[in-house]
């Protein structure tokens, strides 16, 4: 079977590129983006095939992927991340949300969302019949691209800046990467990769540099239509860095509506960043079209510490042609607020995922959200990689003082 793809585009301007050989960015150096032949794919692809798909994750939207052959597409038993009710509203946001949910990627194979970008890279690389892929990553991209290009049989190297979290560059190298860590800052491990194309045979699969990551991160709103019975929520908050997400998403929703999939009304989306790094907010509030680096940027959540995004474009156009807002939070806030979650509601967020929850409270304080609006925050990443505070508790068991268990 071959892909729906008719050709691929400059996101910025609409250069046309060929299907089927390897891109990297347009001769503007800026992001190329996957364009779908819709027409055919509505007259042969009904919507109920989609709900009646035995694949159990995002493989189950092959029709509205890159990938032709079906022996291409890499796997490690994806999921459909499931939609968690906030229960304990009130007590968390002072008012009785309705409507708002946590949609879980830490189910995900390598515990993130990274999985649906870079299990999409690879599959599109073993597709094109690229060997060696490489990566810049301060994270969770180094793991999941090392899982699946090791599942495929592709070699991979990850470079990782010296204050990557030890457990992701542990985690990369236990799932087959050839791992290496570098003093000194993302962009200059991105530049070691660039610069050694030359000697190493190496292709590159830095945040929107190569063109399916987005088509990997839109099955996050592809998923969110299906399961909300092809309908969208009114708002949805989302922890930004690249951005591959947001923008993924937001190209998904126009795709549905061309397929007439789903109609009507789009999210506002809502991009949140934190204050130690808030590139998007800033080109926002100042109405720009792009963002300048952000200096010295510094957050505890290290999924969204990135000071420059090749895409700020394109997120700055699906927060504001939905209607939505850029809003950043302090890590503070942050902490306290994953703590709050995990304490009322028993989920572990990433201080990534509780910066959206942070994000959706204040706005919802300041007006900028109602109680009445139906609500989806992402959760990106399973907490249990970030450092969680230690347990001062305890018991000798030779002398138990059962008083200690009345504490609460
Ligand atoms: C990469 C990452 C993000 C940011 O994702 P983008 O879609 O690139 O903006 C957010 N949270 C976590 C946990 C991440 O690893």
């Amino acid at each position: 079977m071959n892909s729906y793809v008719s050709h691929l585009e400059c996101a910025y301007s609409g250069k046309r590129y060929e299907a089927g050989k390897v891109h990297t960015i347009s001769e503007m150096g800026k992001p190329i983006i996957v364009k779908y032949d819709l027409e055919r794919i509505a007259a042969e692809v009904p919507r109920s095939s989609i709900e009646s798909s035995k694949e159990p994750g995002f493989w189950r939207y092959s029709p509205l992927l890159p990938v032709g052959s079906e022996k291409n597409r890499v796997s490690l038993g994806e999921v459909v991340t499931p939609m968690i009710p906030l229960e304990n509203s009130t007590a968390i946001f002072g008012v009785d949300a309705k409507s708002v949910f946590v949609k879980d990627e830490s189910r995900l194979p390598t515990g993130s969302f990274k999985a649906r970008g870079l299990g999409m890279a690879v599959s599109m690389a073993k597709e094109l019949g690229v060997s060696h892929l490489a990566i810049p990553t301060n994270g969770n991209a180094g793991s999941a691209l090392a899982a699946y290009a090791t599942r495929a049989g592709i070699e991979c190297t990850v470079l990782c800046p010296d204050n990557t979290p030890e457990i992701n560059v542990r985690e990369t190298q236990m799932q087959g990467a050839s791992t290496h860590i570098v003093n000194g800052l993302i962009g200059e491990c991105g530049k070691i990769i660039a610069d050694g194309s030359d000697e190493i045979d190496w292709f590159a699969v830095s945040t929107l540099k190569e063109p399916y990551r987005i088509e990997g991160k839109k099955t996050m709103g592809l998923e969110l239509a299906e399961q909300m019975g092809w309908s969208l929520p009114d708002v949805i908050f989302y922890p930004t860095g690249g951005g591959t997400g947001i923008i993924g998403m937001w190209k998904g929703f126009q795709e549905l509506i061309e397929l007439g999939w789903i109609d009507g009304k789009l999210p506002r989306m809502v991009s949140v960043q934190s204050t130690g790094c808030a590139p998007i907010v800033r080109a926002w509030e100042e109405g720009h079209e792009f963002a300048e680096y952000w200096e010295g940027a510094e957050t505890i959540s290290s999924g969204i510490r990135v000071p420059y995004a090749l895409g700020d474009f394109m997120i700055l156009d699906a927060v504001r042609s939905s209607g939505g807002f850029a809003i950043s939070v302090t890590d503070d806030e942050t902490l306290e607020m994953q703590n709050q979650i995990g304490l009322s509601e028993g989920l572990l967020l990433c201080p990534e995922g509780a910066a959206a929850v942070v994000a959706y409270r204040n706005s919802l304080e300041s007006g900028l959200v109602s109680s009445s609006e139906s609500v989806v925050l992402f959760n990106t990443a399973t907490g249990l990689k970030y450092p969680m505070p230690r347990v001062y508790s305890n018991i000798d068991k030779n002398n138990v003082e059962y008083s200690v268990f009345n504490s609460k």
